[in-house]
């Protein structure tokens, strides 16, 4: 597994698993995706999943320490709450340190909780923090008030939204970006898509594989989710081939910059 190096040094894989609505009847994907090479696994306090990872990390024989384990503090959770949220997490996790922690999204107080973050990192309780959905005004605050650079900025990034203005931005200030939903929440527009079915041709990949490998040529790290061991493995292969600067060009041409997903109940979600 390849690796980016965050700005603190930590190393953190490329590619990871992300098990957002994963359940219970989900655990064998998780165990799969470890037993077959995935190190790095993201979670949240709002999944309510953080109990179903520890026990498929304990089931996968793999060590903990061989596995990044990313989650997220709650928009519930901002302020003073934020400590204890941390250690609810950690047992759940059934783990005494998290290789990173993320403020899921800028709720008003996230300045009070990444002081309390910046201390949790000083006292050695997680190798990396950062934040999540945070746009440039929201890093510009955190630079402005805090004392450590965030690590991570993880936001939806796909080829119909790009996010080129703020991966710059991120790129400028050592922030590493980290693709959330690569496939729009698995958007059949973008698998379909015959741009990027031409591309998948050429190099005997899916468009599935060509959207995270467009991702990596720019640096960013991706967390595609899937319970399907063809899909899981797929999303891990994607070291063996390179996109030409043509190819890119004509991938960056696609982008729409329409914000939002589609949730599970088939609703656009606009922020
Ligand atoms: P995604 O874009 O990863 O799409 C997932 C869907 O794509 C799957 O359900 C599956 O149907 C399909 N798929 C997966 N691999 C495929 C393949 N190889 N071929 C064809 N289809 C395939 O969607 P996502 O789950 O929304 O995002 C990925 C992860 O990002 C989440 O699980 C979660 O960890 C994280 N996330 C973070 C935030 C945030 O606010 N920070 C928000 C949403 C998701």
């Amino acid at each position: 597994m390849e690796n980016y190096v965050l700005n603190n040094g930590v190393l953190m894989p490329k590619v990871g698993l992300g098990v957002y609505q994963m359940k219970n009847q989900h655990e064998d994907a998780i165990v799969w995706a470890l037993r077959n090479g995935y190190r790095h696994i993201d979670t949240a306090a709002f999944y309510h999943n953080e109990e179903l990872v520890a026990s498929a990390i304990q089931k996968s024989g793999v060590d903990r320490k061989d596995i990044f384990i990313t989650t997220k503090l709650w928009n519930s959770d901002h302020g003073k709450k934020t400590k204890q949220a941390f250690e609810t997490s950690l047992k759940k996790l059934k783990t005494d340190y998290l290789d990173l922690y993320l403020i899921h999204w800028p709720s008003p107080k996230y300045i009070e909780s990444w002081e309390v973050m910046e201390q949790l990192y000083k006292e050695g309780k997680v190798r990396a923090i950062g934040v999540s959905n945070f746009e440039r005004n929201h890093l510009e605050d955190v630079l402005k008030h805090g004392t450590i650079v965030p690590a991570v900025d993880q936001i939806h990034t796909n080829v119909f939204l790009q996010q080129e203005e703020l991966h710059q931005y991120l790129v400028k200030n050592q922030i590493q970006h980290v693709a959330w939903g690569p496939f729009g929440h698995g958007n059949q527009q973008l698998f379909n898509h015959p741009v990027l079915k031409e591309i998948a041709e050429k190099y005997g990949k899916t468009t599935a594989q060509v959207m995270l490998r467009w991702n990596l040529e720019r640096g960013i790290s991706v967390i595609p989710k899937s319970i399907n061991p063809e899909r899981l493995k797929a999303n891990l292969d994607i070291v063996d081939f390179r996109l030409s600067q043509e190819e890119m060009r004509r991938i960056s041409s696609l982008d729409t910059n329409k914000r939002g997903f589609v949730n599970p109940n088939n609703k656009l979600m606009l922020w």
